[in-house]
Order: C-alpha cells, then structure tokens, then sequence
C-alpha cells in the first residue's frame, strides 16, 4: 500500500495529515500527486468524496514558498460554500507550514477584508470566478506571480455559466503557469476547456468513492 511518505511530502505535510487522522493517500491523490509535484498539467476525474482537495491542494502547498508574499496558487470554484470549505481544509494542511497565508473572495463577502487582505497577499487564494474578476476590474488583484492554477468542479463551473470570468482570469495568469482541472464529470465542454488551457495534461481518474 502507498502511503504519503511514499509520494515524497515533506515532514510539515505529514505531520497535518497525520492530524487529521488520514493514514493512506486515495486513489485520485496516489495518482495526481507525482505528476503535480513534478509540475505537470493535469486532469482528473474522480466523484465526490473521493479525496480531490488534497489531491491537488497538497503539492500546491509543497510548491508554494512561504518567504514570499506574492499570490502564487489560485484555486477557481464554483461556489462560496465550496471557497470557504477548500479555504480550510488546506489550511488544516497548512498548519505546520508558518507564514502561510490562505484566502478566500466569493460574494456576500465584504470587498474591505478582501481588499485588505492583499496588502500581505496570500501565496494561496481561492475564489468563485465573478468575485475574482471584479477584484481585477477594480485592479486591486495582481494575479501574475499565480504559477499554479486549479479548476475545482470544472463541470459545475460551466454549468453555473462562468466561461467568460474563465477567460479573463486566464488572460490575467503568466503565461507559464501549471494549470490543474478537478471534475466528478467529463463533458463535452470539461474536454473543450480542457483543450483549451491546459498543456500536454496527464490524466488521472478514479471510480471508486473509497476514502
Ligand atoms: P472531493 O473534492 O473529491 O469531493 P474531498 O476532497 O472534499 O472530496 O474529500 C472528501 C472527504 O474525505 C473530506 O472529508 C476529506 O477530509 C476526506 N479525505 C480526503 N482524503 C482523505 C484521506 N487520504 N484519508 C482520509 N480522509 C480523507
Ligand atoms: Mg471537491
């Protein structure tokens, strides 16, 4: 069986998941996490509940450094409930790791704090797509140091209709980025944005819900 020492943590993250009580890594996690460790795009389905925050919020945390305080991971979900949740559960990972800050923009949240907030970026921000974008039409977002990129619920983010704030994200992104995209579905338009923004992915999936 691989464990999380297996798929080369460090001592900090091991410690966390230790806390948690997590003792083995998923399925989607064992697959994912070498390839994004190593920087590669990546793709990958599995269902809910199969373990896909720590799939990839787990090397974001191990590639993100903590001296700087430059955005330096942006994670895109669909909803505010879901930027809250993905918020603190790496935060939960993050707990050994001092000086690193997560935040979260969604709406219903107040600009003020959010804003404030950027006067130290946080190395990791989470956000539903239309808070992001008028953060940058505001011109209060710097997104050009955000190397790791990830598309959380990349089905549900088209359904919801967010192809657009999609776009302007990307174009606000550097252009050499790793980019990462979670989904329970592969539809015809994952594939399409797939196509579209990710380069040369690997491909990781997983059926069963065993965590
Ligand atoms: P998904 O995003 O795929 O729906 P989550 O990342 O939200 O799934 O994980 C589902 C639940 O499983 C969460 O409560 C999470 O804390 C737990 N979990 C994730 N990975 C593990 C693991 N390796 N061992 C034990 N519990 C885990
Ligand atoms: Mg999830």
């Amino acid at each position: 069986m691989t464990t999380f020492r297996d798929l080369q943590l460090s001592n900090a993250i091991l410690q966390s998941l230790e806390d948690l009580g997590y003792t083995s890594p998923t399925p989607i996690q064992e697959q994912a996490i070498p390839h994004l460790l190593e920087g590669s795009d990546v793709a990958g389905q599995a269902e809910t509940g199969s373990g896909k925050t720590a799939a990839f919020g787990l090397p974001l945390l191990e590639r993100v450094n903590p001296e700087l305080q430059q955005i330096q991971a942006l994670v895109i979900v669909p909803t505010r409930e879901l930027a809250v949740q993905v918020r603190q559960e790496l935060k939960q990972f993050a707990k050994h790791i001092p000086n690193l800050k997560i935040s979260a923009f969604y709406g219903g949240h107040s600009y003020r704090i959010e804003e404030d907030s950027l006067v130290h970026p946080p190395q990791i921000l989470v956000g539903t797509p239309g808070r992001l974008t008028d953060h940058l039409s505001r011109r209060k977002l710097d997104l050009k140091h955000a190397k790791q990129v990830v598309l959380d619920e990349a089905d549900k983010l088209l359904e919801m209709g967010f192809e657009e704030e999609i776009d302007t994200l990307m174009a606000a992104l550097p252009r050499e980025r790793q980019m990462i995209l979670f989904s329970a579905t592969m539809s015809a338009g994952v594939k399409e944005l797939i196509a579209d923004s990710l380069k040369a992915p690997e491909f990781v999936q997983a059926t069963a819900s065993s965590v």
